[in-house]
């Protein structure tokens, strides 16, 4: 199923110019009502349930509800992003039971990773027509 915006939990990101799951969104799916500041996914059919919006979500109010077999109705399952961790909160269908699940995320610092670590940099344009740019071993200039 779709995402969908919890209405009552959404602050449109404090009106930023573009809004968290507008960034994160592959599909461009959401949008921001500016009038009522909260936010919408324009083409539920397009979605491709990724959980993208889900996760970044600052307020927790976007779902995505799990295919039966795995969510029952009536069940839900939130994440909560930490910087090195997530916490999935899984709501049981009798609405008591309550289950969380922490994972971390990443094994290094946030900002650390040095991309072009160890790439071959070009010298000028014509590096743009080699095989291998970016992507092979260092190699000799
Ligand atoms: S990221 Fe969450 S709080 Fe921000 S606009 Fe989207 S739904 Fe609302
Ligand atoms: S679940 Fe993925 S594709 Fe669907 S609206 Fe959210 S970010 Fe976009």
């Amino acid at each position: 199923m779709p995402s969908f915006v919890i209405v009552e939990k959404c602050d449109g990101c404090k009106a930023l110019d573009r809004t968290a799951c507008q960034y994160i969104c592959p599909n461009d799916l959401m949008i921001l009502d500016h009038e009522k500041m909260k936010a919408y996914n324009q083409e539920p059919e397009q979605c491709w349930e990724c959980f993208n919006c889900v996760k970044i979500c600052p307020q927790q109010a976007i779902e995505v509800r799990h295919y039966a077999d795995i969510m029952p109705l009536g069940s839900s399952t939130f994440p909560l992003r930490g910087t090195d961790n997530i916490m999935w909160t899984i709501k049981f269908r009798d609405q008591k039971t309550v289950k969380r699940f922490k994972f971390p995320i990443r094994t290094t610092a946030e900002g650390s990773i040095d991309v072009f670590k160890g790439k071959t940099m070009p010298s000028d344009l014509s590096g743009l027509k080699k095989p291998g740019f970016f992507t092979g071993p260092a190699r000799e200039k």
